[in-house]
């Protein structure tokens, strides 16, 4: 199968009312919200760092769009279409085939996006996702710099299956599907980020672990954090397989996640965020640094930090 009969094959897909001019001449042409802003990401995945060598192929395209629709739904962007560039080692019809539903799956749990155009070439397996998103003229982006003192943290969902499962395979133990799940294929909290878009004054979406992601926006907004650990949401799959010397470092160092950290008014704090539960892990302070407490609000002496490339 020659590159052209592939992309016809596995890449091509039915029109889309979004869509002028899909795959199949030399740029894509797009019709977009009147007025909205564009949003744009791009992340690359790589076998044996971004995902196990041995992930299933419908993973690794669920995770593939799955981290760009996140950076999407940390902004309180709306997904509207991506292109998808692939170096491939081989072709492999089953292979790719999964890969497909893998994405078309994870497109379809986030609202829909279209693909609309990528690149294919032959290399060890790599896989960058480009994603375009829409904000609506007079929206208010979530960006990192606008956590203001008093501010309340939140985070969606839960934290520290995604690095629980990595070190269960990696130590050779057992992984339960729905917790190889939480690593293999994040959900995106694309409708989470619409809701909390409307009072948030920053927000992340914690792929490198809390710790590392939260100071990010401590950074940019020039601000401090106290963090209560004993109100760092959990599974119940965590709370059971975790052991309990690394429960704190699996949760906040860790990453994968793919949940949202937000910050806003206390005030504003809804009970849950389009569904997914929300909860409050402390409170953003003029005071520089990331200081993380016990219950009763004693310094922990840990040194905990996200993961880094270099
Ligand atoms: P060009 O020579 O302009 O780079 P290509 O031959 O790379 O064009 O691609 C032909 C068409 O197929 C383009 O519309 C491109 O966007 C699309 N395409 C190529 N690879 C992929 C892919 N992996 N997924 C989706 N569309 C693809
Ligand atoms: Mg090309």
């Amino acid at each position: 199968m020659d590159e052209f009969a592939l992309i016809r094959r596995f890449f091509t897909d039915e029109l889309d009312e979004r869509v002028e001019l899909g795959i199949g001449d030399d740029a894509a042409l797009l019709r977009w919200p009147p007025g909205a802003r564009v949003v744009i990401t791009t992340d690359t995945l790589l076998a044996g760092r971004h995902f196990p060598e041995d992930t299933p192929a419908f993973s690794i395209g669920w995770k593939s769009l799955a981290v760009s629709l996140s950076d999407l739904a940390a902004m309180g962007a709306m997904p509207q279409a991506y292109v998808l560039a692939l170096t491939l080692p081989a072709v492999n019809a089953a292979w790719l085939d999964d890969f497909a539903r893998g994405l078309q799956a994870v497109a379809a749990v986030s609202g829909g996006i279209a693909r609309v155009g990528g690149d294919t070439c032959a290399g060890p397996l790599a896989i960058t996702i480009t994603a375009l998103g829409s904000l609506a003229a007079d929206a208010s982006a979530m960006r990192r710099d606008g956590a203001r003192p008093g501010d309340a943290i939140a985070v969606t969902g839960s934290l520290g299956d995604a690095a629980l499962a990595l070190a269960r395979l990696q130590a050779g133990l057992s992984c339960p599907q729905a917790l190889r799940e939480r690593l293999d294929q994040p959900v995106p909290r694309i409708a989470a980020g619409q809701a909390l878009r409307v009072h948030a004054h920053a927000a992340i979406d914690v792929s490198d672990g809390l710790a590392g992601d939260l100071m990010h926006i401590l950074e940019a907004s020039g601000v401090g954090a106290d963090i209560d650990v004993e109100r760092l949401p959990a599974s119940e799959m965590f709370t059971r397989l975790a052991p309990a010397s690394e429960r704190l470092r699996l949760q906040v160092s860790g990453g994968d996640d793919y949940e949202l950290c937000v910050c806003l008014p206390a005030e504003a704090l809804p009970g849950d965020a389009a569904g997914t539960p929300l909860q409050v892990i402390g409170t953003i302070s003029g005071e520089p640094g990331l200081r993380w407490r016990d219950g009763q609000g004693r310094l922990l002496s840990e040194s905990l930090h996200g993961f880094r490339h270099f």
